[in-house]
C-alpha cells in the first residue's frame, strides 16, 4: 500500500463517453462508491473522454445523468465547481500532463518509437496473449532511438514502453489477493503514446490516478493485467502507486462479459423498462 502525504481515501469513477453506461459498469462503480464511503473518503468523476475518435460527445451530459439517477454522488468532478486544485476532470483537458510524462519517459529512455501497425504485430507475435486481447508485442522496434528513427511528418509512430523482460511485477489486489503478472511473458512492451497523437489509456490512467491523489483504484477484473503495466509507469515516473481494488465482471445469461452491444442493459435502456435504481442496486 502507498504512504500517501495525504492519507484520506480518494476514490474514482473512471467512465469513458464511448456508449450508454451499462449494469456492468454501475456495478463495479457502486462498489467504487461504497469503498469510499466506508473509508469517509472523497469520491471523483473523471471523464475519459481521451479517444476523440470513439467518444460521442452527446454521451457525456447523458453518462452524468445516468450515474446520478443510479444514485452516484462524487464531490469532485467535471460537473463540479474545481476547488480542490486536482482538476480539470475531462482528459480531453489535461494534455499537458500526460506530454510532461511523456517527456520524462523519453528523457530515461524508458520508451521506443515503434512504426509497427496492430498487421505487423500479429504477424510477427509467435502467440497469441491468452489472458489479453493485446498480442505481446515482439520487439522489432526496441533497438531503435529516436535518433535512427528518420523523422519524416508524415510517419506515424507510436511510443511503446519497454517492459523489463522476464521480471515479475507483483501487488496485493484488495478482492482477489496476491497477483503476478511476468512482463515480456504475460505482457509486453505496450503503447504509451498513440500515432495519432494521444496518449494511450495506460498513460492517462497513471497520471491521472496520480495527479488527482486516487489512494485506491477500482476497477474490474478485466484490467487486472494492465495494473501491472500500471506498476511499471508508476514506477518509472517515480509517481506514488495507489492501492488497487479489482471487481469481478459481470457476465450476461450465456456467461460472457457484458459490452456495449448489451444495449438492452444499459441503465437508460432498463429505466425506460421502468425499473428503479433501488431494484437494480441489488444486482
Ligand atoms: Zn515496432
Amino acid at each position: 500500500m502507498s504512504l500517501s502525504a495525504n492519507p484520506k481515501y480518494r476514490g474514482r469513477l473512471a467512465p469513458s463517453p464511448t456508449g450508454l453506461l451499462h449494469l456492468g459498469h454501475a456495478r463495479t462503480f457502486w462498489t467504487a462508491q461504497e469503498r469510499a464511503r466506508a473509508n469517509n473518503g472523497t469520491l471523483v468523476l473523471r471523464n475519459e473522454d481521451i479517444d476523440s475518435a470513439r467518444f460521442k460527445l452527446e454521451f457525456v451530459p447523458q453518462m452524468i445523468e445516468d450515474l446520478r439517477w443510479f444514485g452516484f454522488e462524487w464531490q469532485e468532478g467535471p460537473d463540479c465547481p474545481d476547488q480542490s486544485g486536482f482538476g480539470p476532470y475531462n482528459q480531453s483537458e489535461r494534455r499537458s500532463f500526460y506530454a510532461a510524462a511523456l517527456e520524462k519517459l523519453r528523457a530515461g529512455s524508458f520508451i521506443y518509437p515503434c512504426t509497427c501497425s496492430r498487421k505487423d504485430i500479429r504477424d510477427a507475435a509467435s502467440a497469441p496473449n491468452a489472458g489479453d486481447e493485446e498480442p505481446i508485442y515482439p520487439g522489432t522496434c526496441r533497438s531503435k532511438s529516436p535518433s535512427t528513427l528518420n523523422p519524416q511528418p508524415s510517419t506515424r509512430f507510436n511510443w511503446r514502453f519497454r517492459v523489463p523482460d522476464g521480471e515479475t511485477v507483483s501487488f496485493v489486489d484488495g478482492n482477489f489477493g496476491a497477483q503476478q503478472f511476468v512482463a515480456g511473458t504475460d505482457f509486453g512492451d505496450f503503447v504509451v503514446w498513440r500515432g495519432d497523437d494521444v496518449s494511450a489509456y495506460q498513460l492517462a490512467c497513471v497520471v491521472d490516478d496520480a495527479g488527482m491523489g486516487i489512494t485506491e483504484v477500482v476497477r474490474g477484473a478485466d484490467l487486472l493485467m494492465s495494473t501491472a503495466r500500471q506498476i511499471l509507469l508508476y514506477r518509472a515516473l517515480g509517481l506514488t502507486q495507489p492501492a488497487f481494488y479489482h471487481c469481478a465482471l459481470m457476465l450476461d445469461e450465456k456467461g460472457r462479459r457484458l459490452a456495449k452491444r448489451h444495449d438492452a442493459l444499459s441503465l437508460r435502456a432498463l429505466r425506460e423498462r421502468g425499473e428503479t435504481p433501488e431494484s437494480l442496486r441489488r444486482f
